[in-house]
């Protein structure tokens, strides 16, 4: 990676990470979530969880963003959910919306994320890629 790909990934992580803090306090029983989706360089959208929980941080910024998300970087502060609850899986919506796999970057911000949510990023990223 080169330093100023680093430096672009660093300001965009401390941007969603800011973004995440918009729902502190507000999203339980939820985690506070930030997401930015960069493309050719320029922010796109901005998300973050939203109150009572839903939409998640990646739903939101991917409803702003439409069509324009393909082909975006998501950075997204905690690990895409995998889940079924009551929504479906973010990590679903950013393989759908066209967020290349290479580009699906994110930072774990807590451990007790189960494992499963990794596998099913990764299984959701193979599809795009191999479908
Ligand atoms: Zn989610």
């Amino acid at each position: 990676m080169r330093a100023t790909d680093q430096a672009a990934d660093e300001r965009f992580m401390g941007l969603a990470l800011r973004l995440a803090r918009r729902g502190w306090g507000q999203v339980w029983p939820s985690v506070a979530v930030g997401c930015v989706l960069v493309k050719d360089g320029a922010i796109i959208a901005q998300g973050w969880t939203q109150p009572s929980g839903r939409p998640h941080a990646e739903i939101h910024a991917l409803t702003q963003a439409g069509a324009a998300a393909r082909g975006a970087t998501a950075y997204v502060t905690l690990e895409p959910c995998a889940h079924h609850g009551r929504a479906g899986p973010c990590c679903d919506a950013l393989v759908d919306a066209g967020t290349p796999a290479p580009s699906l970057r994110w930072k774990t911000r807590t451990r007790a994320l189960p494992a499963r949510a990794s596998l099913a990023c990764a299984r959701a990223v193979f599809r795009s890629i191999s479908g």
